[in-house]
């Protein structure tokens, strides 16, 4: 058996609506003896103990049972991988679980990899899920179905607009409602119309769904139409459209909604990405740093800093973009925005949990008027991991041991960094 290696992780029930907050994450179940006796379940090993599952996002909410754990002591085995069995979220709408963090060695079950190389392919329509406005739009079964609204006479909605917006929120809560009702009762949003669920009402606008909803050039978005448009023949049902998005706030409210507006007129654009790397006016300093403990036997040396233009590690920061292996926030601007650099090197990075220590490529977008941090998590517990500063670096404690950490050498380096090979 195999120690999770997490921090304190409360017991709570599985919401399978909330894909968001699971999707991605590992589970520890608590024993049910009524799993097993679920349909599509009868082949999952009874256990006593407990299993170790795995909750993604594929088109639904699913669950992949991936092993035994034992839920007091915190220890898990996998299962042979040809036993693995995946239950869809909504068949299981109480399990008692525990979320854990992933972390590199969980990450390694080949089933695993699978998925999360799946989810890394289609990074570019994932990256909206990262958008939490937009929440409220999805379909609560296919959150990659959303609702969007399309105004059939733009200029009768001009005349008034803030009334029209307000009017057209209130609509969209009450159409929000009754597709849910509706997806409650048939889990598949299938072929009927949207018509029959929102009401026909006063304001010329209309509810359609969307699906494939992604960032694309000059701050648009793009979707797919997943219904046909009624009243108009522009575009019909698996066509392109170009989305915009809008977040009013209601004064006497205090709120702030965001809405989804297809716009049949306007141009679909590409999702071509087009980005240079910052050339800062200071390099950060390319030092490698030997760290020793005083005592127990843990030593390494970090090599940090960047040299020059470092077109080797802009070239490795491209790929990733290519692979998807960057923040979804991050990509949504890339694709977005024309004024986008890359600002990177490499830096020191330590566990705000476990205290571990790894050099991360602390990449950051910057744009004309903001920038986005690409964030990291600990490869040993899963949880956030903090930027050391350089002169934070002479006072860290070991991540062994706890004890205080010397500084024993800085020196200059040059070439390729031992630990880049190793780390990618
Ligand atoms: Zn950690
Ligand atoms: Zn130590």
């Amino acid at each position: 058996m195999n120690q999770l290696k997490t921090k304190r992780i409360k017991p709570h029930m599985l919401k399978t609506y909330e894909f968001w907050q699971i999707d991605e994450k590992f589970l520890v179940v608590s024993p049910d003896k009524k799993l097993c006796t679920m349909t599509g379940m009868e082949s999952l090993t009874a256990s006593e103990s407990g299993y170790i599952a795995y909750a993604y996002l594929d088109g639904t909410m699913r669950v992949a049972f991936l092993g035994l754990c034992d839920a007091v002591q915190d220890t898990y085995e996998f299962f042979d991988s040809d036993q693995i069995l995946v239950a869809p979220a909504a068949m299981l709408p109480y399990m008692l679980v525990r979320l854990v963090k992933p972390t590199k060695e969980l990450e390694q079950h080949p089933f695993v990899r699978s998925i999360l190389s799946y989810h890394e392919s289609d990074a570019l329509r994932r990256s909206t899920l990262a958008l939490r406005p937009l929440d409220s739009l999805r379909d609560r079964l296919y959150p990659g179905v959303l609702k969007a609204a399309w105004i059939r006479d733009e200029k009768k909605l001009e005349k008034n607009f803030n009334e029209s917006v307000k009017a057209c929120l209130d609509s969209a809560m009450t159409a929000g409602e009754q597709v849910e009702e509706v997806n409650d009762k048939s889990a598949d949003p299938g072929e009927e119309s949207c018509k029959e669920l929102f009401p026909a009402d006063e304001l010329p606008i209309e509810f359609v769904r969307i699906t494939d909803l992604i960032p694309s050039n000059n701050g648009t978005w793009r979707a797919t139409l997943f219904d046909n448009i009624p009243g108009t023949r522009k575009k019909k049902k698996g066509d392109a459209v170009s989305v915009s998005k809008v977040t009013v706030t209601v004064k006497e409210e205090e709120r702030e909604y965001t809405m989804l507006f297809v716009d049949v007129d306007a141009p679909v654009e590409g999702t071509a990405i087009h980005v240079s790397s910052l050339k800062p006016s200071r390099l950060p300093w390319r030092i490698a740093y030997a760290l020793s403990c005083t005592a127990c036997d843990f030593h390494k040396t970090y090599y940090l800093g960047r040299s020059g233009e470092d077109s080797l590690m802009f070239k490795e920061i491209l790929e990733e973009i290519r692979l998807g292996k960057i923040d979804p926030l991050i990509v949504i601007d890339l694709v977005q925005r024309s004024d986008c650099e890359l600002d990177f090197s490499r830096e020191l990075y330590r566990c705000r949990s476990c205290g571990t220590l790894d050099v991360k490529q602390r990449l950051r977008l910057v744009t004309g008027d903001h920038t986005l941090s690409m964030t990291y998590n600990c490869p040993e517990c899963g949880e956030r991991m903090s930027h050391v500063k350089r002169s934070h670096i002479a006072s860290l404690d070991c991540p062994d041991c706890r004890g205080p950490l010397n500084l024993v050498e800085e020196s200059l380096w040059d070439g390729v960094a031992p630990e880049l090979t190793k780390n990618n």
